[in-house]
């Protein structure tokens, strides 16, 4: 049974490459505009090595612990994406394992990030996590929010916001289009609005509406259950309280 899943993660990887091939020909744009990130939470590190072989190089990771027991028994060269809710008491550990954290929507975060990465002589990635249905008990920032804290964020030095983040409300993929359109209409206008490129990034798309993001713009999608199958509570993750 591991045989097939070891199997199955190869060809599950070509299969979501396809389609990302297409829907940047859709689209107009260049394949490698599109950064695929293996969303790997709950997945054992036996497994993420298989799609580390088959060429992956970003995993994305929900839990800080977790994150922080796979990086030790992993190698060295994969860029780690925090994706999971950002709580302010973590921030000391993440800087020193992510390479982008893409869960930032408040001041508080950014004071954190300034003041441990100035003690390690280091500067940190971020993104900004948008709620952008809106939603009441979801994390993010709402939209009309957005513009403050980047501009916020200028007043820092050992941080650069690099884009946006989102999660949509849950529907299906063409329901889900107009909150990524919307996300990179807020990104093209804060831009403007600097009158700057700051804003490079769009994280969003997952397994279910990928396609629909890279049409509208996504530069990285997070794809768990298409990579990995299904995943199972209590599966390797032991403590989700993080
Ligand atoms: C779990 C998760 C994903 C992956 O979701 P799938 O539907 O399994 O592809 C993407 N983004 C975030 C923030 C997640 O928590």
């Amino acid at each position: 049974m591991a045989i097939d899943k070891f199997y199955d993660i190869g060809r599950n990887i070509d299969a979501i490459k396809v389609k990302i091939l297409d829907a940047c020909k859709r689209s107009n744009r260049s394949i490698d505009s599109v950064k695929l990130i293996a969303v790997s939470k709950t997945v054992s590190p036996e497994f993420i090595k298989v799609a580390y072989e088959h060429g992956i190089k970003d995993f994305g990771e929900n839990y800080v612990q977790e994150m922080s027991k796979k990086v030790e028994l992993l190698p060295r060269d994969i860029r780690w994406h925090f994706i999971g809710h950002l709580q302010t008491n973590k921030i000391k550990y993440l800087i020193k394992i992510a390479s982008l954290i893409h869960t930032v929507y408040k001041v508080e975060h950014l004071l954190e990030v300034e003041k441990r990465c100035e003690k390690l002589g280091i500067t940190a990635e971020l993104l900004i996590e948008v709620n952008i249905g809106n939603e009441v008990n979801k994390s993010g920032i709402p939209p009309s929010k957005v513009e403050e804290l980047v501009k916020k964020s200028l007043d820092f030095k050992y941080l650069k916001i690099k884009g946006l983040m989102c999660i949509p409300p849950i529907g299906g993929p063409e329901e889900t289009r107009k909150f990524f359109k919307n996300l990179r209409f807020i990104k093209d206008c804060i831009n403007n609005n600097l009158g700057s490129e700051l804003l490079t990034e769009l994280s969003m798309g997952m397994s279910s509406d990928f396609e629909v993001a890279i049409e509208e713009g996504a530069t990285m999608i997070r794809i768990g259950t298409a990579i990995f199958g299904e995943r199972k509570r209590g599966g390797y993750n032991e403590d989700e309280s993080n």
